[in-house]
């Protein structure tokens, strides 16, 4: 089955979590901007140069990069049968650019799915979060603890501290809420209340997805 998504949402909403099980249902590749990022910063190359201030203050890194980069992924093979973008667009002019790059392909969006976290609870969120370097997987310190036997390898990433979570969710709220309307226009948003179990949510998901 081809199915193109889009998954909008605060940083710590449950994107992730969530997209790691659409990825499996339906066989689709996930992009995950902020991932490639990291990956581009970790490895020291002149886009990782490029992004980094910007990535590490919380700030969303200028439209032309970004677009340039999940253009050069969109036309890679594995996206024929579909894809997930998880973290883009974050922009009007990304959306935009977005539209202009599945028209030219005959390939638009199927939906948008928009996670729905109030700010408080995304704080406590974020700031628990913590990573496995050598598997990704992701745990919270108190709603999903780590085995002791890896405890202590765990990593944070460097933007999930409080202060710079905030100006996170102000670069999401300034920014990124615009694309609710663009979406809505469209028809093809889908919101989904984030609040309760993996599980929960990703039934609410399907149904919204499936009907
Ligand atoms: P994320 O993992 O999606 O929270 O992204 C981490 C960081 O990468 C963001 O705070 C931005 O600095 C940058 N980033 C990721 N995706 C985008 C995007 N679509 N536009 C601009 N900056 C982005």
């Amino acid at each position: 089955m081809s199915i193109r998504l889009v998954f909008l949402g605060p940083p710590g909403a449950g994107k992730g979590t969530q997209s790691a099980a659409l990825i499996a249902r339906y066989g689709i590749p996930q992009i995950s901007t902020g991932d490639i990022i990291r990956a581009a910063m970790r490895s020291g190359s002149e886009l990782g140069r490029q992004v980094e201030s910007y990535a590490n203050a919380g700030k969303l890194v200028p439209d032309e990069l970004v677009n340039r980069l999940v253009a050069d992924r969109l036309a890679q093979a594995d996206c024929e049968s579909g894809f997930l973008l998880d973290g883009y667009p974050r922009t009007v002019a990304q959306a935009e650019a977005l539209d202009g790059v599945l028209s030219e392909h005959g390939r638009p969006l199927d939906h948008v799915l928009l996670l729905d976290v109030a700010d408080e609870a995304l704080i406590e969120r974020i700031t628990g979060r913590r990573s496995d370097p050598e598997t990704g997987h992701i745990y919270h310190v108190k709603f999903d603890p780590p085995p002791a036997d890896i405890a202590g390898r765990l990593v944070q990433r460097k933007d999930d501290t409080e202060e710079i979570l905030r100006q996170r969710l102000q670069e999401y709220g300034d920014k990124t809420a615009q694309l609710v309307p663009h979406y809505e226009r469209a028809g093809t948003l889908r919101r989904i209340d984030g609040v309760g179990s993996p599980k929960q949510i990703e039934e609410r998901i399907r149904l919204a997805l499936e009907g």
